[in-house]
């Protein structure tokens, strides 16, 4: 076994359409469908999330306000209640959800207590790094990769360092970890034309954990590649964490519908062969990402450099 894919492909089917289809099913099937081409990659199901886990993040009052209206969905007309600011819970979203943030649970456990792969790979749906404390957004219910973080310096005292290289902001996420010197997060995102959160949004005072990297639109894949390299892991390398979770958005590579940077197939190679060759445990989680062919050649590449640095020795 390569690597470990962990998805929620079947919950997900009943999870419907977020903003008139730019968050769909098809993204799951795309990349699974890639992924599946390698006989190397073993596939597990995403299990729903237990309630105690997703208390180490979330409110009892944003959890409930996602179960009731995925409750009432399927008796409104419309077949979906909105929870405000671009999230629209159906009646399979409750638990496509969890299951989403179980499988990045299940990564963990994978990657920490059995370690029987040194890389994990969570595909589904809904994405989770807009999801806030108290608030669902930008296509997010849960805050997946912030819940991951936290359950492994919860549950195994380890150190984390998050990458989000989706293009968007990743506010949910920074609320959550801001504050918790075991989890650093660098985000790289793009302020400009479709920006998110939207520019008027407000953010939080920084906190010595949280490292935001805004980029202009219209910044190339060399740029975004230079300024990885530089700003992010260097400081990746000297925190020498137990775990790297990766914000897997693929919204930044060239002509995304909501995009607007310039990263290609080969740019989204470097940055992941740079992130295994700190030998760390890897979980990468996907986020945006709206171009069928670029979900498909972004996995790709993640898969090539899967195979590539498989013999390296994780500590
Ligand atoms: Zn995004």
């Amino acid at each position: 076994m390569l690597a470990k894919v962990i998805t929620n492909e079947r919950l997900a089917e009943s999870h419907g359409p977020q903003d008139k289809g730019f968050e769909d099913q098809y993204r799951v099937k795309a990349v699974n469908g890639v992924l599946r081409s390698d006989k190397h990659f073993f596939f597990e199901d995403a299990q729903i999330v237990d309630d105690a886990t997703l208390s180490l993040v979330h409110s009892r009052a944003h959890v409930d306000r996602i179960a009731a209206a995925s409750a009432r969905a399927k008796d409104t007309p419309e077949g979906y209640v909105s929870l405000g600011h671009e999230a629209w819970a159906y009646s399979g979203t409750w638990d496509a959800a969890r299951a989403m943030a179980g499988g990045c649970i299940q990564g963990v456990d994978s990657l920490l207590r059995t370690k029987e792969v040194s890389t994990v790979i969570v595909t589904g749906r809904s994405p989770g790094h807009h999801a806030e404390d108290m608030k669902t957004m930008g296509y997010c219910f849960l805050s997946n990769v912030a819940l991951a973080a936290t359950y492994a310096n919860r549950t195994y005292g380890a150190r984390i360092g998050i990458l989000d290289m989706d293009i968007h902001q990743g506010n949910g996420t920074e609320s959550i970890v801001r504050g918790n010197s075991s989890i650093n997060l660098f985000d790289m995102y793009m302020v400009g034309r479709y920006q998110y959160p939207y520019p008027d949004y407000p953010l939080p005072d920084l906190l010595p954990n949280i490292r935001r990297l805004p980029l202009a639109a219209g910044t190339s894949g060399s740029k975004f590649l230079e300024v990885a390299r530089s700003e992010v892991f260097p400081s990746m390398a000297r925190l020498n964490p137990d775990l790297i979770v990766v914000s897997f958005g693929l919204d930044c590579m060239e002509n995304d519908p909501v995009g607007g940077f310039k990263l290609s197939p080969a740019h989204i190679r470097e940055v992941v062969s740079d992130l295994m060759s700190m030998r760390t445990p890897l979980l990468f989680v996907m986020e945006g990402g709206y171009s069928k062919k670029n979900l498909e050649d972004g996995f790709q590449e993640l898969v090539t450099s899967v195979r590539q640095n498989i013999n390296r020795p994780t500590h």
